[in-house]
C-alpha cells in the first residue's frame, strides 16, 4: 500500500488543471506531484507517526512503508517557504522515493499550497482567523482534495442565510448556521435562503411558501417529542410545504381542519413543550441539510424532496421522502 489508504479507496488529489494542461505546464525540474503548487507545504495537522522503524503513517489512515529518516527529513523541507522547484532540487532520496511520499501526502490531504489562502481565511477578522483556518483544515480532512476544499469553503461563505421565526428556536438556528460556516444575511432582501425556525406542530407551518416567494427556504418545526426539518423548498425545483399538506390530506381527510386548530392551539401556548436538546438537534440537522444544498445546488436528488425528522428520547434523525403532489402546481412550470 504505497501512499494509499488501506480503507478509503482512491483519491483524486492533483490540482484542478487537467492532465493535458499539467503536461503542457510541466516543468522538468519539478516533481510531477508538485506541479500546480507554488509553495508546497506539508500540513502539520496531519502528523507523521512511526508505526515501526521503517513505516510511517500519515494522520489516521495513510501508511507508507520502507522509509527512513532521510525521507522524513525531506518532507520537513516542504515548509511552504520554498518553491516547488526548490523542493524538487537536490533531493536527498531518489526521485521515485520522493514521489511515493508525495502521493502519500496527497492521499492523506496533507499537502497544501502556502501561496494559496482560502478567501474565507484571507478576509476573516484577525480574531477569527485561527477558527476559520481550522474549519479549512477540517474540510480538507473530509475532501482530501485541495480544490474541492476551496470550493466547499467558498460555497458556504457565499450563502446568505436569513433566520426568521420565534425564540428559542430562532437563536439556536442562528448558532447552528454560524457553526456550519454559512454566511448570514440581516434581512430577507439580502438573503439567498431563509430558515424559518418555528415552535409549533412539526407538520403545521405558520409561514406559508407564498410568504417567501422566489426565495429558497427551509422550515424547522419543533414541539413535544418531535421535530421536522425541511424540505428545502427551492421554488420551481423541489416539492413544497403545500405538497406535504396535500399528501397528508389524502391520508387523512380531516387533516386541513386539524391543522388549523393545531396552529391556533400552539401559538397561544405560554410555555410550549420544548426540549432544548431536541431544538438544538433539529437546528444542527437544518444546518447540515443547507450545507448539502449550498455545496451542490444541482444535486437535487441528494438534498431535495426530503425532510429530516428528529425524535426524543434518543434524537434519532430519519430522512423522510417528501415527493411533490400532482395537484399542488409548484412544479408545473418546470414540467
Ligand atoms: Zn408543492
Amino acid at each position: 500500500m504505497d501512499g494509499q489508504s488501506p480503507s478509503t479507496g482512491p483519491f483524486v488529489n492533483r490540482p484542478s488543471m487537467s492532465d493535458d494542461k499539467a503536461l503542457l505546464d510541466a516543468d522538468p525540474d519539478v516533481l510531477p506531484e508538485l506541479i500546480g503548487f507554488a509553495r508546497p507545504r506539508w500540513r502539520d495537522d496531519v502528523p507523521i507517526l512511526w508505526r515501526d522503524p521503517t513505516t510511517i503513517q500519515l494522520g489516521d489512515d495513510v501508511i507508507v512503508p520502507r522509509v527512513g529518516h532521510d525521507h522524513v527529513g525531506w518532507l520537513a523541507r516542504l515548509d511552504g517557504l520554498s518553491t516547488a522547484r526548490a523542493a524538487s532540487a537536490d533531493l536527498p532520496i531518489p526521485a521515485a522515493e520522493a514521489r511515493r511520499l508525495l502521493r502519500g501526502l496527497l492521499a492523506a490531504g496533507a499537502l497544501d499550497d502556502a501561496a494559496r489562502i482560502p478567501d474565507a481565511v484571507r478576509w476573516a477578522r484577525a480574531e477569527d482567523r485561527d477558527l476559520v483556518a481550522g474549519r479549512f483544515g477540517a474540510v480538507l480532512r473530509s475532501t482530501r482534495d485541495l480544490d474541492a476544499a476551496y470550493a466547499v469553503m467558498s460555497a458556504r461563505e457565499a450563502a446568505r442565510v436569513v433566520v426568521l421565526g420565534r425564540e428559542p428556536v430562532l437563536a439556536e438556528a442562528r448558532e447552528a448556521m454560524s457553526a456550519a460556516g454559512l454566511g448570514a444575511a440581516a434581512s430577507v432582501r439580502e438573503a439567498n435562503v431563509a430558515v424559518v425556525a418555528e415552535r409549533g406542530h412539526p407538520d403545521v407551518a405558520a409561514l406559508a411558501d407564498h410568504d417567501l416567494p422566489d426565495l429558497p427556504h427551509l422550515r424547522i418545526g419543533v414541539l413535544g417529542d418531535r421535530a421536522v426539518v425541511g424540505p428545502i423548498v427551492v421554488p420551481g425545483r423541489t416539492s413544497c410545504q403545500r405538497c406535504a399538506h396535500l399528501h397528508r390530506r389524502d391520508a387523512d381527510p380531516a387533516w386541513p381542519l386539524l391543522a388549523v386548530q393545531w396552529a391556533q392551539a400552539t401559538s397561544a401556548l405560554a410555555s410550549p413543550p420544548l426540549d432544548p436538546l431536541l431544538v438544538r438537534a433539529a437546528c444542527l440537522q437544518a444546518a447540515l441539510l443547507l450545507r448539502e444544498w449550498c455545496e451542490a445546488p444541482d444535486a437535487v436528488t441528494q438534498w431535495g424532496n426530503v425532510a429530516i425528522e428528529v425524535a426524543l428520547p434518543r434524537l434519532q434523525a430519519t430522512r423522510v421522502g417528501r415527493p411533490s403532489h400532482p395537484l399542488c402546481g409548484c412544479l408545473w412550470a418546470a414540467a
